[in-house]
């Protein structure tokens, strides 16, 4: 091995310090040594930026069951998620929101001092068919806590964190897992974590498309190395675009503003989603809402034939829609300040505008990646239809597919998602450490890897990275954004593919190896342009529409045909596609109605 690559030795290495990984190596370093890897200062993680809020049937402003929480996560995902996941989902839910609260999370509280719950899109009481106040919070900055929080939980366990280290490779021996490689910011080093299990929660890739809700770092890494050491990416054609991003800039406005009260108004004044979604209107799921947006700015109805609606949150115009329909809340300006201050604060600054007086222009934004490495309940990696699991490999979080979202993620289902489903990782990973054997590394594990940054770093004279990222993102919004026809995933394609082979001549301007930032994106392009064409060939193969994957020339849902999970292989230079059978349990697959 080169002399310059450093080694390490833990019993688990978790990539990623968001709030799955977090509540991971909370878990897992009780019992074993755990070292966290994250590119960027823990509590920088995307999971600091969720703003609305956390899901969980506690009951404590009205009545709620985690069967009704169970229902609603089934019929938003549009019947593609594993109910027996969902069922793990939901029930561990109000546990894991108390512990949370025990760790000292400071939630927002009820006039009584219990938990203060608030509305959020496609959360009902199924006997009233009406919203049900779900979303536990604290105020519009409830990631942040969460994260701030398990942070601190795990520096008291004195978990072993490598902060600004950039993971690159997954080291696989045939079905074993033997560590990771990864490359210090600061230095340029190489280091190998050998470990007896690995476990990835490194987010989601919204920056493969032009306007998205994610930060900059969300490229993910995770997935792609995975998907190069041979393990599937499951369901990856759906993508969530969130219905309120803020015009043009993609700046996430929370779902809480409408589970507040507010509405979205066309350019003609209308409260369009009563045409829509009759019942629950503006808080109907994502992708109902999204599609509903697109198809009034299509029609010429956008806000000064522009493609933008409005979020009204005003206090007049909620109180008034509150009053027609019998609802007794009434809001004021001091309510949102207090309530949605984040967000007040995001829309002085980004748009130079007050909620409290004026409408907010928005758009759909890319936000969410319902698909990812396949998982067990365990948080166990499963690398083929047969559900195989591959000994020592973990993922959980964003990056992975459980599947408890199936093909439209519910508000505030992520957050639940990471700390469910991180916990099991973790306590699994610290169950199977103990009688698992630390397998030899192989010769040169970094080499590979090590020759790819390498060639990027020297290369002259070929593409600048932000000349193909932009062509990429700007491709992703226009064909394989909210709806999708198979000329124009043809298209895309071909696009991609054009892209991909340009990207063996890439090169950067910084050819040093302190901070290289340049290399290290160039490296994160990489990942992007590889998830972007598994997002459009497994698009492309599922002919029906069904939650996030909208096919114009396939309007309905073929449950005959494509009740099942797509498994996209790297194999050579294409892909390959699978597909495995959906879990189904108490919720018949019906025709989704809000
Ligand atoms: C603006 C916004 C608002 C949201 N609001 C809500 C909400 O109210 N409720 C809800 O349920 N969901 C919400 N979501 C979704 C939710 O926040 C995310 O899905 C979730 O936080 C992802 O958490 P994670 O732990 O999987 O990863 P992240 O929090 O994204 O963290 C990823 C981690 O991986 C690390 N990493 C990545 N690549 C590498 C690499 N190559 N090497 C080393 N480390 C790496 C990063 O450093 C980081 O620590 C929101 C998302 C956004 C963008």
């Amino acid at each position: 091995m080169p002399n310059n690559v450093h080694t390490h030795t833990f019993d688990a290495v978790i990539v990623g310090a968001g709030g799955a990984g977090l509540m991971a190596a909370l878990y897992a370093s009780r019992k074993i040594n755990v070292a966290v890897i994250s590119k960027l200062y823990p509590t920088r993680s995307h999971t600091g930026a969720a703003l609305g809020g956390i899901g969980a049937a506690l009951g404590n402003v009205e009545e709620d069951r985690w069967e009704w929480h169970a229902y609603d996560t089934v019929k938003g995902s549009d019947y593609l998620a594993d109910q027996d996941a969902v069922d793990v989902l939901c029930k561990e839910a109000v546990e894991t929101v108390i512990e949370l609260e025990h760790m000292g999370l400071p939630f927002d509280r009820t006039p009584e001092g219990k938990i203060a719950q608030r509305r959020f899109g496609g959360h009902t009481n199924p006997e009233t068919k009406k919203p049900v106040q779900r979303a536990c919070h604290a105020a519009d900055r409830t990631g942040h806590m969460i994260l701030q929080t398990l942070y601190q939980q795990c520096i008291r366990n004195k978990v072993n964190f490598f902060d600004e280290y950039h993971v690159v490779d997954l080291i696989r021996v045939d079905n074993t897992i033997r560590g990771v490689v990864a490359v210090s910011l600061a230095t340029g080093e190489f280091h190998v974590f050998h470990s007896k299990a690995v476990m990835f929660a490194t987010g989601g890739w919204g920056k493969c498309w032009e306007v998205t809700s994610n930060a900059h770092s969300l490229t993910g890494d995770g997935a792609a190395v995975c998907l190069r050491r041979g393990i599937p990416m499951e369901d990856m054609e759906f993508f969530q675009f969130h219905p309120t991003g803020i015009f043009r800039l993609g700046i996430l406005i929370t779902e809480g503003v409408r589970g507040e009260g507010g509405v979205l108004i066309n350019g003609k004044g209308e409260r369009f989603m009563e045409r829509y979604a009759p019942t629950i209107k503006d808080l109907a799921s994502r992708d109902v809402t999204s599609r509903s947006i697109y198809l009034e700015i299509m029609a010429g109805r956008g806000v000064n034939g522009r493609n933008y609606v409005h979020l009204d949150v005003r206090p007049e115009t909620v109180n008034r829609y509150f009053e027609e329909a019998g609802d007794s809340r009434r809001i004021t300006a001091q309510f949102i300040e207090e309530k949605l201050a984040e967000t007040v604060d995001q829309c002085r600054t980004y748009l130079g505008i007050d909620p409290v007086t004026e409408p907010i222009p928005i758009q759909p934004t890319a936000h969410y990646a319902m698909g990812g490495i396949p998982t067990d309940v365990d948080g166990r990696a499963v690398v083929d239809a047969q559900n195989t699991v591959l000994p020592g490999l973990y993922a959980a979080g964003e990056c992975a597919c459980v599947s408890v979202h199936g093909a439209n993620r519910l508000g505030t289902n992520s957050l639940v998602d990471l700390v469910v489903f991180g916990r099991r990782a973790g306590n699994h990973m610290a169950g199977y450490c103990p009688g698992a054997e630390l397998l030899p590394l192989p010769d040169n594990p970094a080499g590979e890897v090590m020759a790819e940054l390498e060639r990027i770093r020297n290369n002259s004279g070929g593409t600048r990275p932000y000349v193909l990222r932009d062509r990429m993102q700007k491709t992703m919004m226009a064909n394989v954004g909210v709806f999708r026809t198979e000329e124009i995933l043809n298209e895309a394609l071909e696009t991609l593919r054009e892209l991909r082979a340009q990207y063996a001549n890439v090169s950067v301007d910084d050819k040093g190896q302190r901070f290289n930032t340049d290399l290290l994106e160039a490296w994160e392009l990489g990942c992007l342009l590889e998830l972007a064409e598994v997002t459009a060939v497994a698009a492309q193969a599922r002919t029906e529409s069904r939650g996030g994957h909208a096919r114009d020339d396939y309007p309905e849902r073929n449950d005959e045909q494509w009740l099942k999970h797509s498994l996209c292989f790297k194999e050579g230079d294409g892909y390959r596609l699978d597909y495995k059978p959906v879990v189904l349990g108490r919720y018949e697959p019906q025709k989704r109605v809000y």
